[in-house]
């Protein structure tokens, strides 16, 4: 067997043929001169075979996947072609996309190992910077996303996340039905969440959309009213939760700033006791949260209504549950509690959208856990300097797109 037979065997290289190797940089670096096997040069936008007008000396070069630790390098001229329907192209290169540096099978290992571990670590596993890496990655999704579109889109979820410490922020935008990303874009409020219906989504598309889910803000809730007519808006379970949860502890701290040393060290650890769900809770926790009752009126009462609150989420039908929301909201005014009261006011004003629940309950298992693998790939990196790779690898993982679609099969087996 010859040394090119062997090489293409032991590199798999069986769709191209290798014409000469060469080592470098102290045998690091194995450069091959390699050319398509079969020697049809095709147009790369319509496949077609197209006549060769030009033999280019320009020779290009392609990183591939290291071997051994040994950083593989394609080289090849590629010629350029007459296609009859697109005329002077460069014929298609069988291991790479049209603008690629990188060879398919990188692209693949790239993309894979980015699923599963942050930029940084893939960086190091693959040897080149992690700049580069980013850079890389950025291209693939860049391509990848350009021939997408959105598709039957039904049930739409709108989201805010931190970057970088809470300094910045993006908005995302679930397939809440497929449970998928399709937007992400930077800063929140209605000048972002704007751009996406404006920019990806059709008159048709947007008045097919009949359920939307999202927090209690008023951007996202009368942007999405304006763009989609026939939306059933509802509004996240989670967030008017964590909306009561903040109104709680705003009681807590207003009594811990009042008390002495010795009260305040009765109400320790209460932050996270009262934000529990009665579920929870064990029953000393509940005995504890019951002795409140005597030694901190307050607290105990903002507690109790919390506690009550969470029965809404049982209620099956709309009449029941507007009745007991409701008498709650009377029940909240009463308690003369300034951050509860305003929690109703929070309540009187989204009313409808929250009942909403009781026609179709779209939160909890979907949004919260498509935002819990958000959070996973955020805190994976400690943040993230820029929305770019954020939003990168938030597509990679959970986006509404098809990598291998644009990476042929028989490349994508390492
Ligand atoms: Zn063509």
């Amino acid at each position: 067997m010859g040394n090119l037979k062997l090489l293409s065997k032991i590199l798999r290289l069986k769709q191209f043929k290798i014409t000469d190797f060469w080592f470098k940089n102290r045998d690091t670096e194995l450069h091959l001169a390699v050319k398509p096997y079969k020697n049809g040069s095709c147009c790369p936008a319509c496949g077609r075979r197209g006549k060769i007008i030009h033999h280019s000396k320009e020779f290009r070069r392609w990183e591939d996947l290291t071997v051994m630790g040994i950083k593989v390098l394609l080289w090849y001229a590629p010629k350029e072609i007459h296609c009859p329907t697109h005329g002077r192209v460069q014929e298609t290169i069988p291991w790479a996309t049209t603008y690629s540096r990188i060879t398919y099978r990188l692209e693949w290992r790239l993309c894979s190992l980015c699923q599963i571990m942050t930029q940084k670590a893939a960086a190091e596993i693959l040897k080149m910077p992690t700049s580069t890496l980013s850079n890389l990655l950025h291209r693939i999704i860049t391509r990848v996303r350009d021939g997408h579109k959105i598709r039957g889109l039904v049930t739409l979820g709108v989201d805010e996340i931190s970057f970088l410490k809470g300094h910045k922020y993006a908005t995302l935008v679930y397939d809440l039905d497929r449970s998928r990303i399709l937007w992400v874009g930077q800063g929140k409020g209605r000048a972002t969440i704007d751009r996406f219906f404006n920019e990806c989504l059709s008159k048709g598309q947007k008045a097919r959309i009949l359920w939307a889910s999202c927090d209690m803000s008023r951007a996202y809730t009368e942007a999405i009213k304006h763009h989609c007519p026939n939306t059933t808006l509802v509004i996240d379970r989670f967030h008017v939760v964590k909306a009561l949860n903040q109104a709680l502890d705003e009681v807590r701290k207003d009594e811990w700033r009042g008390l002495d040393k010795e009260g305040r060290s009765a109400i320790k650890g209460l932050r996270w006791l009262l934000s529990m769900n009665a579920r929870n809770r064990s029953k000393g926790n509940t005995r504890f949260l019951n002795s409140l009752r005597n030694s901190n009126r307050r607290i105990h009462r903002a507690w109790v209504l919390k506690d009550e609150f969470e029965h809404i989420w049982n209620y099956r039908y709309r009449a029941s549950a507007e009745k007991f929301l409701k008498r709650w909201m009377t029940a909240a005014l009463r308690s003369r509690i300034p951050s509860l009261r305003q929690f109703v006011t929070t309540l009187r004003n989204h009313f409808d959208n929250i009942v909403a629940f009781t026609d179709r309950n779209l939160t909890n298992a979907v949004g919260e856990g498509l935002n819990r693998i958000v959070k996973i790939i955020k805190n994976r990196a400690s943040g993230y300097r820029n929305l770019d790779n954020f939003a990168d690898m938030i597509f990679l993982t959970l986006g509404d797109m098809d990598i291998p679609a644009h990476i042929p099969s028989e490349l994508r087996t390492l």
